[in-house]
């Protein structure tokens, strides 16, 4: 399948479209993350893309909104408890303070589903795959990331060029002079 000039012009276009297959096979793994255009520090896979890279501050993001997430969800538990035994009077007064303590926890809980939403690998790449699951679809790709997925998807897939680069080892060879 030679690389169609049109095609190619698409692929640099923002948002970035990005062939599942050549994700799937692992043929497209860049080094910098797709919203940063920084270095990989780390690598989830993104829908069936395995090793999708994520930056430093990808990394920032992704824990904050974890502990965001924790704090939702822990949050009203610890608080209401707390509140509960340091000022509830007597047993009516408990139960009224649990029952609104449960309800704070259940809306805690909602609030850390719909983090963890924003949470997932992506959401923070910013990828959707389309219905038909022929391509990933990047919203605000870096022109960096953008660069370097255009130089991965240049040559044809089958190329080995750059990527098996022969060890400056000295060739065995048996023969004694
Ligand atoms: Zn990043």
């Amino acid at each position: 399948m030679a690389p169609d000039p049109a095609c190619a012009n698409f692929l640099t276009v923002n948002p970035l479209t990005v062939p599942t297959a050549l994700l799937v096979t692992g043929h497209a793994t860049p080094a910098v993350c797709v919203r940063h255009g920084q270095p990989a520090v780390f690598r989830l896979g993104v829908g069936i893309a395995k090793n999708w890279p994520f930056c430093a501050r990808c990394r920032t993001r992704r824990w904050s909104l974890m502990a965001a997430a924790a704090a939702a969800a822990f949050g009203p538990f610890v608080v209401g408890f707390g509140l509960t035994t340091a000022f509830a009077a007597d047993d009516t007064q408990a139960r009224t303070y649990l029952q609104v303590t449960v309800f704070a926890v259940f809306v805690g809980l909602a609030v850390a589903g719909v983090i963890g939403l924003m949470n997932t690998p992506s959401a923070l790449a910013r990828a959707k795959t389309t219905p038909d699951k022929q391509w990933i679809i990047f919203q605000g790709s870096h022109p960096t990331f953008a660069a370097e997925m255009n130089r991965i998807i240049g040559p044809a897939p089958d190329t080995h060029q750059a990527a098996h680069i022969p060890p400056a080892t000295e060739s065995s060879e048996p023969t004694p002079t």
